[in-house]
């Protein structure tokens, strides 16, 4: 890399939609787009056949810190993100301590802030400590440095219908929105895989699709009843898809996300007992999934959300029955989704680029109000967050070339598609040559 004076001038490459520009980034923003563009001391990236897409978001990413640092830290956690093409992460609330005041809040994103990586956007606790008796401080966390809007105590469901009304009406007042880890916890009370006939040969009990679909059809009516706003963690059952679609088609404001191993993975993989194929929601069947590809094909579904849960080995190499349940996902999403939406004809990338970045960055409250921008068109004016990615390339993932402290991906050893090749946060490359930067 040569030095230059901080414009960056990336040549040829294709947006989303529309024809191949030329992007010229300065000052943090896209300053100019269009044909043969040419800048004195500009720092010139060749991105001849590469995609240009807006920085990616994520609603739902667990970094671990505080409490946890052995599994993710927010430094490693920001640094597989901006691998996998985020320019923002949501950081999920189920630290140790909680999430759930103004200053924890404010401790994660000044971290995030710190690492510089990638935008650090702090869920807060819908509950106390998680502990689902009584309403966390939802205000000052609003009102606090961090500004949260997403409330969320996944890992765990708002079971209680009082206290999921509670914070639905009180998050109303400055817009924000409750998501929803949808398990009944007693249909669910030690279920191991998916409920269904490999459960019962496996000899793991079962969890039920009607275990996340009640929840969700309980919350959508509470949520209309109160006009607030729900949105759906990792949806993972056809059943559930049907239900947001009908929710949706009242108008209510529920939305709705799919995790990329969900698109991909089903329940057979559970067969040999591997615990890196362990996962809450559990891997369901291939129907499930194909109306998991649809729901996000149609809209239903809005966004894809990678639910990154990073585990030390000792936590994932064990027996089955004790494992911890979840996967790493941020550095591999992209290319998922490539693999099986885009090479399935389901979405181009436009659609991608709506799913993974515009749509997620309206449901997390990223597009205004304060917050930094993101979910933008790649146009002048707009935050230069943005990813190119290489939809030719194709590489075996191997964990051991991850930035992410865990190493439990279920990818391992899989052929996928594409390469991120690069990340710009606000006009300063993250990535460069698929490498961090700095
Ligand atoms: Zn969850
Ligand atoms: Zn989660």
């Amino acid at each position: 890399m040569t030095s230059g004076n901080g414009t960056w001038l990336i040549k040829g490459a294709r947006p989303a939609s529309g024809p191949q520009a030329d992007l010229l980034l300065s000052d943090g923003l896209i300053t100019e787009a269009g044909l043969r563009l040419s800048a004195a001391g500009a720092q010139v990236l060749d991105a001849t056949g590469l995609i240009a897409l807006p920085g990616l978001v994520d609603l739902h990413t667990h970094l671990r810190e505080p409490g946890r640092e052995d599994a993710e830290t927010v430094q490693t956690g920001t640094a597989a993100a901006a691998l996998g093409g985020y320019t923002a992460v949501h950081a999920m609330a189920n630290t140790d301590p909680v999430a759930d005041t103004a200053g924890v809040v404010e401790q994660i994103w000044r971290l995030g802030r710190h690492a510089g990586l990638c935008d650090v956007q702090p869920v807060g606790a819908v509950t106390a400590g998680l502990a689902g008796s009584h309403l966390a401080e939802l205000g000052a966390m609003a009102d606090s440095a961090a500004r949260v809007r997403v409330f969320s105590d996944d890992g765990r469901c708002v079971a209680d219908a009082v206290l999921m009304r509670r914070a639905l009406e009180y998050v109303k007042a400055f817009d924000g929105v409750i998501a929803q880890h949808a398990q009944e916890p007693r249909l669910t009370d030690g279920a191991q895989v998916n409920e269904g006939e490999l459960s019962g040969r496996l000899g793991l009990a079962g969890w039920p699709a009607v275990a996340e679909e009640a929840i969700i059809a309980r919350d959508c009516l509470l949520a209309a009843h109160v006009g607030s706003a729900l949105h759906v963690c990792h949806v993972s059952t056809a059943g559930s898809v049907e239900i947001i679609r009908w929710a949706k088609a009242k108008g209510w404001r529920v939305t709705a996300e799919v995790t990329p191993h969900h698109l991909l993975l089903t329940e057979d993989l559970a067969a040999g007992y591997d615990p890196v194929y362990k996962v809450n929601p559990p891997l369901r069947t291939e129907a499930d999934v194909a109306a998991l590809r649809a729901g996000l094909a149609d809209g239903t579904i809005d966004c894809v959300a990678t639910d990154h849960a990073p585990h030390p080995l000792e936590d994932k190499e064990t027996e089955w029955q004790v494992a911890a349940f979840g996967m790493t996902g941020l550095e591999t999403a992209l290319r998922v989704v490539h693999l099986a939406m885009v090479e399935t004809g389901l979405l181009d990338w436009a659609g991608v680029a709506d799913r993974m970045s515009i749509r997620p960055a309206v449901i997390g409250r990223l597009n205004g109000g304060g917050a930094p921008l993101h979910g933008c068109a790649l146009e002048p004016g707009s935050p230069a967050n943005l990813v190119l990615y290489d939809p030719a390339a194709s590489s075996v993932v191997d964990p051991a070339e991850h930035a992410s402290r865990s190493r439990n991906t279920p990818f391992a050893g899989m052929e996928l598609p594409g390469r991120i090749q690069a990340t710009f946060l606000r006009g300063v490359p993250t990535v460069i040559d698929a490498k961090l930067a700095r």
